[in-house]
């Protein structure tokens, strides 16, 4: 698998409550570790037992060293990502309060700088991937050039529409795969999505733009599954106790891509990404809290023994 996104280390605060504005307010723990949502896509589908090729860009500083450790620690194959001369890399701020809400700013720094060069030097990795994942956290320019790569070379592409921007019709078009959450949904489609019925008129819209396969994600009710191959259905969520909900969709994207790939159907892929996802929501952090393979294994024989 090819991901081509974002890397950004993740500065993250616990907080009682979220400052207003002007206000400092004194937080609770502190912690910092590997972030952005391509980075941990690719954390989240190497720690499922896909092979995986990250296509970043990071700065030329401490935070660029670590996140190339880090990905080799993770087993990810680090030899496509590049370093920018100007810009630092990227860093998100992120504070959590009590009732686990999260607000964020991410400054992309050097992962916002990747260009369709930076794809195209890759083009050996996309020829050896079976499946290329791209999210939204970078610039258009390098999306639009992992899109029109995996094209030429036949590959299926998933896009995780996140966080929301305007992508050309002509583009999404050419996607195999689209993921966007209730939110981006309705960026999408201008079709407000916050149910099941919402949901699925926003991915016969989707569907109907040209996109074979769409995914929309519900938070934890699940996702919602439209291909054309009947009415829609529903893939219901895992009820966990969520500690962070920071991450989700991108355990959910990482994982769902890992086991199309591997030759799951696009149902229990699904259910399976929410296992990945609602594990993911049971720790702090987003990369760092991505499950095992092993931990996604033991947690559907529980839930199957609770079902039976
Ligand atoms: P979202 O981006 O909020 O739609 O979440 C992505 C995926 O994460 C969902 O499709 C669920 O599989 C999972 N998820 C999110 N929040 C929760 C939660 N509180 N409990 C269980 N699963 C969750």
């Amino acid at each position: 698998m090819v991901v081509v996104g974002s890397y950004v280390v993740d500065l993250m605060s616990r907080t009682p409550h979220m400052p207003k504005p002007g206000e400092t307010v004194l937080g609770g723990p502190f912690q910092m570790g590997p972030g952005g949502k391509g980075g941990n896509q690719a954390v989240a589908a190497s720690r499922q037992g896909a092979s995986v090729t990250m296509i970043t860009k990071v700065g030329q500083d401490l935070f660029g060293e670590e996140a190339i450790k880090n990905f080799e620690q993770e087993s990810i194959q680090t030899t496509y990502i590049t370093k920018d001369e100007h810009e630092a890399t990227g860093a998100a701020l992120i504070a959590v309060d009590q009732h686990s809400e999260n607000m964020i700013v991410v400054s992309l720094g050097a992962c916002g700088n990747l260009t369709s060069e930076d794809v195209q030097q890759a083009r050996e990795a996309f020829i050896n991937a079976d499946i290329i994942l791209v999210q939204l956290e970078t610039s258009i320019e390098a999306v639009e050039a992992t899109i029109n790569l995996a094209n030429e070379l036949g590959k299926p592409v998933v896009l995780n529409p996140a966080p929301f921007q305007d992508v050309r019709a002509e583009v999404l078009k050419k996607v195999t795969y689209i993921t966007p959450n209730e939110t981006e949904a309705s960026l999408l489609t201008g079709i407000t999505v916050h149910d099941e019925k919402t949901a699925k008129e926003a991915a016969i819209n989707l569907f109907n733009a040209g996109i074979p396969n769409v995914i929309i994600t519900l938070g934890k009710k699940g996702c919602y599954i439209y291909d054309g191959s009947d009415q829609g259905r529903l893939i219901e969520g895992f009820t966990v106790d969520a500690v962070d909900t920071t991450g989700a969709g991108d355990a959910f994207n990482g994982g769902f891509t890992t086991f199309i790939a591997s030759g799951l159907s696009i149902n229990e892929a699904a259910k399976r990404a929410n296992a990945v996802a609602a594990l993911s929501v049971t720790k702090v952090g987003t990369s760092p809290a991505m499950p095992t393979q092993k931990e996604v294994e033991h947690f559907l024989e529980r839930e199957q023994v609770k079902e039976s």
